[in-house]
């Protein structure tokens, strides 16, 4: 069987995945934890628009899952049909044909299942890039990045941690004018990784910011 899962995908099962754990270490009620087992299969079947017999099967044991010993073995076998992020040097260089000198990634040192989006921070031009992926299309933007060394809430994953403002140029109306949009965004772009389990925020996000 070929990879099903996305990323952001494969992120909310985990989530759903620590909920129903919590669940067998707190509840006591067999109809309190049988309420959780069907909400968590409904929310993570809700997510996959045509799922076949056979996906079905691969996603299913999770309702079996009882500890974190058991989570860890599913999620093992879950990875591998988890969709690898579909970029290439290549491919990034041509969403940047402006920046001279890009240095992109070592992709080949990357585990690509666990990448919603593509980020690294260019030390020798101060700025951060962004590449992600919508409807198997890449898209790129990059911007100066600054930490204000306090916890906030960032724009792509939605959760608490440490930011900073993202901010990137685009073309005004006018011709040779600029505008700069951006927003609070995690510093740890892998931790951000981890934390998405849904796209619609990172692509309206990378919409915005290309203008
Ligand atoms: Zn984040």
């Amino acid at each position: 069987m070929k990879p099903f899962i996305r990323t952001d995908q494969y992120n909310f099962i985990r989530v759903q995945t620590r909920k129903l754990v919590n669940g067998h270490s707190t509840a006591k009620d067999a109809d309190v934890i049988k309420a959780l087992e069907s909400m968590v299969l409904e929310s993570i079947l809700s997510m996959f628009l045509n799922i076949s017999d056979e996906q079905k099967q691969v996603i299913l044991p999770v309702i079996e899952i009882h500890d974190k010993e058991m989570a860890e073995k599913y999620f093992a076998q879950l990875k591998q049909y988890v969709i690898p992020f579909d970029v290439s040097e290549q491919a990034v260089r041509k969403l940047f044909p402006k920046v001279k000198k890009l240095s992109v990634p070592h992709l080949v040192k990357l585990d690509l299942r666990d990448i919603v989006y593509l980020s690294w921070f260019d030390n020798s031009i101060s700025k951060k890039f962004i590449v992600s992926s919508h409807e198997n299309k890449l898209s790129g933007i990059y911007g100066s990045f600054t930490g204000i060394n306090q916890k906030g809430i960032c724009s792509l994953c939605n959760s608490i941690g440490e930011v900073g403002m993202f901010l990137a140029e685009i073309k005004g109306k006018e011709q040779g004018t600029f505008t700069k949009r951006g927003n609070y965004i995690c510093s740890d772009s892998q931790k951000c990784n981890e934390n998405l389990t849904s796209l619609e925020k990172l692509t309206d996000f990378v919409e915005h910011l290309k203008g």
